[in-house]
């Protein structure tokens, strides 16, 4: 008989696969051979925004490499504790944009619906790493508020799941909320933006299929792939029912300095997402939050990166680049004109 320890991975369920995950730098460092390179800035770093990787996303890593663009992207660093000019607490203006209960009304008829502060990892230059969750999510999942303020306001066509992450919520309470909002006449579409299935695939279960496939909302996930190292099979063959169940499949990216600002990192990402059922939607210039100064690539050379994307991807599959703006009434794509001249 096997022995339960050697049992693999995937036998476990997500919520044990989350339990398990990484919450030491020290451990991590070993385990991909790179204790020489532990700081003790690294926990301080880790003090203010907790340090949490799952092993299989860390398993993606490249032992040895301290360069490793998946590494990079959640190993805490003495960086992030320097103030900078410029880079704020709140750099999408979110707590005025709030309505209460867990809503953000920015856009035309659509709202981001703040379900959980929960994520199953912690992306250093996430830009919700300041967000005073406790008092903002919808929350508690004491939905009725919420889901009153929707019912209120005929403008409303769709509902954004959004977060923290919220795939970290279990089935059921999914379940909970998406029948509520069916019930809501002039609600038509439902969106789920999550990082989830990118860092741990196993989330996409059956029951999770089967509740988004049953809603008659029409329905898309926003899934969210920096580099192509993270777009691997086991997370193709777990979207890969999703799409047949009709919901649509869309990608956004950041722009991380040392990570993916290259023309083939990109390039390739684009057409793998392609490969894998899934269309490049926005590639996102940083969030200009506290702590995440290091991530940041310049609007000029972002406005060069995606001119030379643009000329190799077919229309389709070019992500729009673009940059929120706290009070803008969109996403605002970044301007072409600075970029015509070179
Ligand atoms: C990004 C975002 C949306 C969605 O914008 P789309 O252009 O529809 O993708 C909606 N509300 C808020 C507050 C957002 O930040
Ligand atoms: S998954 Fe998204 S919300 Fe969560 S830490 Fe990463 S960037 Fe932030």
């Amino acid at each position: 008989m096997i022995p339960l320890s050697s049992l693999p991975l995937k036998t476990e369920s997500w919520q044990q696969q989350l339990g398990n995950a990484y919450c030491q730098v020290k451990e991590l460092l070993a385990d991909l051979e790179l204790s020489t390179h532990y700081r003790p800035e690294m926990e301080l770093a880790a003090e203010a925004f907790r340090f949490q990787v799952p092993r299989y996303f860390a398993a993606l890593m490249k032992k040895g490499d301290i360069h490793d663009p998946l590494l990079l992207q959640v190993l805490p660093a003495a960086a992030e504790l320097q103030h900078k000019p410029g880079f704020v607490m709140d750099p999408l203006g979110d707590q005025d944009a709030h309505e209460g209960n867990g809503i953000l009304h920015k856009y035309h008829g659509r709202v981001l619906l703040i379900t959980t502060g929960a994520c199953a990892i912690s992306c250093r230059y996430c830009f919700r790493r300041h967000f005073p969750y406790a008092s903002h999510q919808a929350l508690k999942n004491q939905w009725q508020p919420a889901l009153r303020q929707l019912q209120q306001d005929p403008g409303i066509h769709e509902v954004i799941l959004s977060g923290g992450d919220p795939l970290s919520l279990g089935n059921e309470r999914l379940q909970l909320l998406i029948q509520e909002l069916e019930r809501i006449p002039h609600i038509r579409r439902l969106r789920i933006h999550t990082r989830l299935p990118v860092v741990l695939p196993s989330r996409i279960d059956q029951p999770l299929i089967e509740l988004l496939g049953n809603t008659t909302l029409a329905t898309s996930m926003v899934v969210h792939i920096n580099h192509p190292h993270e777009l691997t099979t086991e997370l193709e063959q777990a979207l890969c029912p999703l799409r047949r169940v009709g919901i649509t499949l869309l990608n956004q990216s950041v722009l991380l300095k040392g990570i993916n600002d290259s023309v083939s990192t990109q390039v390739l990402l684009c057409e793998s997402l392609y490969s894998a059922g899934i269309l490049p939607y926005y590639l996102h210039q940083l969030d200009h939050v506290q702590g995440a100064a290091h991530f940041a690539v310049n609007d000029q050379t972002a406005l060069g990166l995606h001119r030379r994307m643009e000329q190799r991807l077919p229309g389709y599959l070019l992500p729009r680049l673009v940059r929120e703006v706290a009070g803008a009434n969109s996403k605002q794509t970044l301007p072409r004109s600075q970029n015509q001249k070179k």
